[in-house]
């Protein structure tokens, strides 16, 4: 099964992508993790996209769509997988469907939009952090550490916090998702494939909503 997650910064699109990974076997492909290895890799696409991304603004639509080729070729996608944060312009949806096409292995089974209200999600990207170790994700309000300063899933004790999650730069990418990215919701529309589900809701109640739109026939 293929499926697209959409939803702007912070409706958590993360996530859910990696419990369907966990529970369904669906490979988690986030854009935004792939860059933010290619940057801290050095790469020529990671020096590229480095301030762009820092600045909140989308990367080139070429670039990403390249990536993405190559990624869903790979064996560990075989078996479906969950697109998070991509596709992120009707470009990139259109770009979609023609790989799809190309590969012969038939077309995005469904797209599920996260619906969230935007005050909301300022609290949530604000107080939000991982483990620099296994890239587990926390809030400083809404999902702490069990014990203070030491990762539940690994036991380390260093985190991070992503440079665009900075107020300035949130403000832009909510912009860049409701000129660039909002768009691409017609589009599934109108082919019948996009699902809403209420992402105000609790992770376990939003993972519920998805599980059944995944499983009606
Ligand atoms: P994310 O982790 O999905 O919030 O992505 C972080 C940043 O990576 C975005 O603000 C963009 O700069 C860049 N990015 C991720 N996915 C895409 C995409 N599909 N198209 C363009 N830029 C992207």
């Amino acid at each position: 099964m293929k499926v697209v997650l959409l939803g702007p910064p912070g409706a958590g699109k993360g996530t859910q992508a990696k419990r369907l990974e966990e529970q369904r076997g669906l490979k988690q492909l986030s854009t935004g993790d792939m860059l933010r290895a290619a940057v801290a890799a050095g790469t020529a696409l990671g020096r590229q996209a480095k301030k762009v991304m820092e600045s909140g603004r989308l990367v080139r639509d070429d670039l990403i769509v390249a990536m993405i080729a190559e990624r869903i070729k790979e064996p560990d996608c075989a078996k479906g997988f969950v697109l998070d944060g991509f596709p992120r312009t009707v470009q990139q949806a259109e770009a979609l469907d023609a790989m799809l096409k190309e590969s012969g292995k038939g077309g995005i089974d469904r797209v599920i939009e996260l619906a969230v209200d935007e005050p909301a999600l300022i609290q949530r990207i604000a107080g939000r952090f991982a483990c620099s170790k296994c890239g587990t994700g926390y809030h400083d309000k809404f999902k702490q550490t069990k014990t203070a300063g030491v990762c539940d899933c690994c036991g380390s004790t260093e985190f991070v916090r992503r440079p665009d999650d900075r107020a300035e730069a949130v403000a832009v990418r909510l912009e860049a998702y409701r000129k660039q990215t909002a768009p691409i919701l017609p589009y599934y529309r109108a082919r019948g494939l996009l699902k809403t589900v209420d992402g105000m809701a609790s992770a376990e109640d939003v993972a519920h909503q998805i599980d059944q739109v995944l499983d009606e026939g």
